[in-house]
């Protein structure tokens, strides 16, 4: 027998996340596996904004929170993944998990050795495809254009820049702290700010831009889009990515709304999620990760030690703790 432990959500969330919403649960997992099966021992999980989301969409109290997470064969039935090699998979937040394979995929071949295997759940991973695709297939992003991104120091937001940034684009970052701000000039962006003490929104980003914007990766939604939509040039594009200003809200939020906006900027939205392009993933985490090697990307971590510290990394990651992507290391 295999001791696990599982983090379930005991009750739903209402407004911001609290430790008591939370529980640690023990398993016995059987160590005799059926034709097909892995067991798996987690290294590095996920804390992601969607887990919040999905959380009143998808789970019930009593469920093991939803996530995925970079973990070692240690035990197989399965030959497609032998004991020894490293898969992302969709397992939650448990430390051991007995799966039929399904889900899994292996780590880049050619990963290299001087890479922490955590970047697979992030730049190498579903964040980085997400901006990548975000501007790819949903902005159709051009050099010379302007784009504004926001959460632009965290997971999806710092690779979105960097990636318009390789692509000829001058790039416009909203953040949430001064250090965040430095960061992101470390990285190229030609302006960032600081969204929290910005006098006024508007102004800040007439300032950053006063042509206005082509393109508009939305992480945020909310009230920070109601004034971006205003700050966009004729016939921008948005590609709205996320929402997390309003994830944690009790009740809807309600207005501005951006229809006269888009009327009179004659701009185009779009919503996507990054699974609709699953056949370029392949493909494309090798570009990126090419990218990586030459130095043209960069990725930091912010990484929380201990499988404990789950739903602490959890509500920090959604409050802003975290520049880049916010890792579990168990
Ligand atoms: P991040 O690493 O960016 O972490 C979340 C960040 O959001 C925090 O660090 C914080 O940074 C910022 N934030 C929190 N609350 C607010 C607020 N009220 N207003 C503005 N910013 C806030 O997370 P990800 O990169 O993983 O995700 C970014 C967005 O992308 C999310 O909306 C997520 O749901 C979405 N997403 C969408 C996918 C898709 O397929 N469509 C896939 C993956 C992610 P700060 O200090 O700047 O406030």
């Amino acid at each position: 027998m295999v001791e696990a432990k599982a983090w379930v959500l005991k009750k739903h969330f209402k407004g911001f996340p609290k430790d008591s919403d939370f529980e640690l649960k023990h398993e016995q997992l059987h160590e005799q596996l059926r034709d097909g099966e892995v067991l798996l021992e987690a290294v590095f999980l996920s804390v992601d904004p969607y887990m919040r989301l999905y959380s009143r969409i998808r789970m019930q109290p009593g469920d093991v929170m939803i996530g995925t997470q970079l973990a070692k064969v240690i035990r197989s039935n399965n030959p497609e993944f032998p004991v020894g090699i490293h898969v992302v998979g969709p397992c939650g937040w448990r430390s051991h998990t007995v799966s039929d394979g399904t889900g899994l995929t292996r780590v880049l071949n050619d990963w290299p050795l001087n890479l922490s295997l955590s970047h697979a759940l992030g730049a190498i991973g579903m964040p980085g495809l997400t901006a990548l695709y975000g501007l790819e297939e949903v902005l159709a992003i051009q050099p010379g254009e302007t784009l504004l991104v926001n959460a632009a120091a965290g997971a999806v937001g710092s690779v979105a820049g960097q990636i318009a940034k390789l692509k000829g684009c001058k790039v416009v970052g909203s953040t949430g702290s001064e250090a965040k701000v430095a960061y992101l000039k470390e990285l190229g962006f030609d302006h960032a700010f600081n969204y929290k003490t910005v006098p006024s929104l508007e102004e800040a980003l007439k300032q950053a831009s006063p042509e206005g914007y082509d393109a508009y990766f939305d992480n945020v939604g909310g009230y920070f889009s109601s004034i971006a939509l205003t700050q966009m040039k004729r016939f921008g594009r948005i590609a709205v990515c996320g929402a997390i200003s309003t994830y944690n809200d009790k009740e809807p939020q309600t207005g501005p709304y951006p229809q006269l906006s888009m009327v009179l900027k004659e701009l185009r939205m779009e919503g996507f999620v990054v699974v609709r392009w699953e056949d370029k993933n392949q493909e494309s985490l090798k570009k990126m990760l090419i990218w990586l090697q030459e130095g043209k990307l960069k990725c930091r971590e912010h990484v929380t030690v201990g499988f404990e510290k789950m739903p602490a990394a959890f509500m920090g990651m959604l409050q802003g703790d975290n520049m880049g992507k916010a890792i579990v290391q168990v």
